[in-house]
């Protein structure tokens, strides 16, 4: 069972599962079998990596392109100064 972020460099315990992502992948258990195993990325983690499965079967992390970022959008610049 999943028990923290997927992240080695994270490895922030599982509490909720609303927080962040969980996927489901089959991985190579032994030569020639797969099992499906489940992966879970934290809320932050998950704000900016996402995870794939490699062609030979290992979890990968990914970094997601920088507008799916939800906490990077802004607002266009305004042409005069706000007064007050
Ligand atoms: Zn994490």
């Amino acid at each position: 069972m999943v028990g923290q972020c997927v992240n080695p460099k994270c490895g922030r315990e599982l509490r909720y599962l609303r927080d962040g992502r969980i996927y489901l992948f089959e991985v190579v258990a032994m030569p020639g079998t797969r099992r499906p195993e489940h992966f879970w990325l934290c809320g932050k983690c998950s704000a900016t990596m996402k995870l794939n499965l490699s062609a030979t079967g290992e979890v990968k992390l990914s970094p997601l392109p920088a507008q799916a970022n939800p906490h990077k959008v802004g607002y266009p610049d305004l042409p005069f100064p706000r007064a007050g």
